[in-house]
């Protein structure tokens, strides 16, 4: 018999009986380890209710308190992070060292936002009328939802209930129906740190499940990370109902490589970089844009010397540098892009399709894929893949490079490798993306600077964690004061000039 993953509601694991049901996979074997509950609007309303409840405990609860119950949280995640790296590894694919990581990351942005007795600090301005005061408060928005997307099941819902909960709110987590397990069991361990119950629930489901929330009165913000297309729908669907809305999307991250880089650093950079996680990392590097053809000859030579050094491996298999990708689709999709590639004429230096692991011929293995001369033009770099496929796009000058991820329809992250400090700070300064790395190949922000993408990759106007995470979570009452005796001499009918 299959498990059952539930929903967890009102500080309990809720069987979703009666509900449709839909496989998870462990993508190393390709075996259906479990079947998740698809929620619907009754299950939404269940959760968001229960979420009602909680936010008139827990945001009267004062921020230093919340922020010692937040790191409590932290210290019961860090105590459980093997159980739960091994269980993301199993659902999505990535490897257990990786999926710490997916855990640490996450982990940092609560730490960040335990301190929300500072972070939440308003301002105040004495005397600006004679006797007038003007005080600002940032107060929580309620129940708000996070929708996340498969690739990091415990980093995101992390950064949506991290910061929410710091600044008062209570959240409902709709995480990916592929990898559910883990977003339940932090749940749960929220419950144990001492939040009340109904402070986090996580309703498992699909569209409908979203659709639900997003249309129930009582949810004030909206925060999602996906794909282009989902998040520009949700971000259309909240903004229209009145809602706060942040939407983050898809990424084709460009690292440029200008002649005078270390080209051991560039290539090692890049390795790591469009193939960790296999690929499926929206801030993996996907083109790699060398400057002249000297560069691009000696960079491209090094990249196809290190890829006969890649292990691909089941999730749990010691040394693994990577693992599958999340599902038989996903396999398919990216398979099918690199038949395009070639199709538009690309060089297929070396092709990852067919790639196997023995002992594991059924799990969804799509091996290391590189391709050489790239055009502007083609699917695989206009499209993103999501996969472990590197293109390599030719620039003739610097001018090229710095056009190339500038004009494309994603703006998520990107990076430059030089040793020319003028040329880091001209290309940091124009480039026309959200998150930049100068000899940095994944420029992800720690927790206290924040993360968002520009152009197709993010809509909505605050970036993810940081102080823009608080910001999004809390809205802002000002309160100008006078006491009585400021009024003595009557009703004033002009409007005060401030002196
Ligand atoms: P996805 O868009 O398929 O799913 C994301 C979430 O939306 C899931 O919870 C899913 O259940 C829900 N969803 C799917 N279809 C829906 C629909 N029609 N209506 C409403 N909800 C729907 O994305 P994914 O495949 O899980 O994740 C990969 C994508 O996420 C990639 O494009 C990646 O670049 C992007 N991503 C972006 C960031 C970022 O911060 N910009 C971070 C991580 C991942």
């Amino acid at each position: 018999m299959t498990t059952l993953i539930p929903h967890f509601i009102d500080g309990q694991r809720v069987e979703g009986t009666g509900e449709p049901t839909q496989d998870v996979f462990t993508p190393a074997t390709g075996e259906v380890s479990a079947q998740v509950s698809l929620g619907g609007a009754e299950r939404v309303a269940e959760a968001v209710e229960s979420a009602q409840r909680a936010f008139q405990t827990w945001s009267t609860i004062n921020p230093q308190r919340r922020g010692r119950i937040l790191l409590e949280w932290v210290r019961l995640i860090n105590e459980n992070a093997d159980e739960l790296a091994r269980s993301i590894a199993r659902e999505h694919g990535k490897t257990v060292p990786d999926a710490h990581g997916d855990i640490q990351r996450g982990v940092e942005v609560v730490e960040f936002a335990a301190g929300a007795p500072h972070l939440l600090k308003g301002e105040f301005s004495s005397e600006v009328g004679r006797g007038v005061d003007v005080h600002s408060i940032r107060q929580p928005l309620g129940v708000v939802a996070g929708i996340t997307p498969f690739n990091f099941p415990a980093m995101i819902p992390l950064w949506k209930a991290g910061c929410a909960l710091a600044a008062g709110n209570t959240i409902v987590l709709k995480p990916s129906e592929r990898d559910p397990s883990v977003p339940v069991r932090l749940a749960e361990l929220a419950v144990e740190a001492g939040m009340p119950a109904g402070a986090v629930n996580v309703v498992n489901g699909g569209k409908d499940a979203v659709d639900a929330l997003i249309e129930h009165e009582a949810v004030q913000a909206v925060a999602f990370v996906g794909s282009t297309p989902i998040a520009q729908s949700i971000y259309a669907h909240a903004t229209s109902l009145g809602k706060r809305a942040q939407c983050f999307g898809g990424a084709k991250n460009h690292l440029v490589i200008m002649p005078d880089a270390d080209l051991d650093q560039a290539a090692d950079g890049l390795i790591g970089a469009a193939f960790g996680s296999a690929g499926e990392r929206c801030m993996a590097i996907s083109v790699a844009v060398p400057v002249g053809e000297e560069t691009a000859d000696k960079l491209v030579a090094k990249l196809q010397e290190r890829m006969k050094d890649l292990t691909m491996g089941a999730s749990d298999q010691e040394g693994a540098d990577f693992g599958p990708v999340v599902t038989a689709q996903a396999k398919e999709r990216i398979e099918g892009l690199i038949q395009a590639g070639v199709d538009e004429g690309a060089d297929l230096l070396v092709d990852g399709r067919g790639a196997t692991v023995e002992g594991h011929e059924n799990g969804f293995y799509v091996g290391a894929t590189l391709f050489d001369r790239v055009t502007a033009d083609m699917r695989i770099y206009k499209e993103e893949i999501f996969g472990p496929v590197l293109c390599v796009l030719r620039a003739k000058d610097y001018e090229e490079a710095l056009r190339l991820p500038s004009e494309h329809e994603f703006g998520n992250g990107v990076s430059i490798f030089t040793r020319d400090g003028d040329t880091a700070r001209d290309f940091s300064t124009r480039v026309n993306v959200g998150m930049v790395g100068v000899n940095v190949p994944i420029p992800v922000p720690i927790a206290y600077y924040s993360f968002g993408g520009w152009k197709a990759s993010g809509f909505g106007d605050l970036n993810q964690y940081g102080t823009d995470g608080l910001k999004f979570y809390t809205k802002t009452k000002t309160v100008t004061t006078r006491w009585p005796s400021g009024i003595r001499s009557g009703a004033s009918f002009v409007m005060p000039e401030g002196s």
